[in-house]
């Protein structure tokens, strides 16, 4: 069930502020509050989906399609498109997902030295 009081479903309300990098009908990016990579930016569709399952089961082929098309185009408007970057969806408890609306994070900025599932170096 999804929690209508998580942190980033208070960002889309607008009841707390975020970092905005771009938007469009679908979905909403901004950067991290902790960034942990010098480009750490979160792209989350605006309906309310806890994770990729939820997502997936609810959303539609137009809402998927605009996330989508919003994650490659944050990643061309901060930079990251020409280097290159890492893709990571933390989601549920295995994955570690800390807040409960479906997110992917666009890491990158330098060169990622970890292996396969790393974030970091
Ligand atoms: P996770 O759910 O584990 O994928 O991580 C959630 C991410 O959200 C973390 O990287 C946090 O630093 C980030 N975060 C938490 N609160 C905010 C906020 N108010 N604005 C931007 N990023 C946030």
């Amino acid at each position: 069930m999804y929690d209508q009081t998580n942190i980033f479903a208070k960002i889309l309300r607008g009841e707390i502020p975020c970092k905005k990098v771009h938007e469009n009908d679908h979905a909403l990016a901004f950067h991290d509050i902790s960034p942990q990579m010098p480009v750490h930016v979160l792209v989350i569709p605006k309906g309310p989906y806890t994770n990729l399952e939820e997502f997936n089961a609810g959303a539609s082929l137009e809402e998927m399609g605009g996330f989508m098309r919003a994650v490659a185009e944050t990643a061309n408007l901060v930079g990251a498109a020409q280097s290159g970057y890492r893709l990571i969806a933390n989601n549920g408890s295995d994955g570690h997902q800390e807040v409960p609306h479906f997110h992917v994070h666009i890491l990158g900025g330098r060169p990622i030295m970890g292996g396969m599932i790393k974030a970091q170096d």
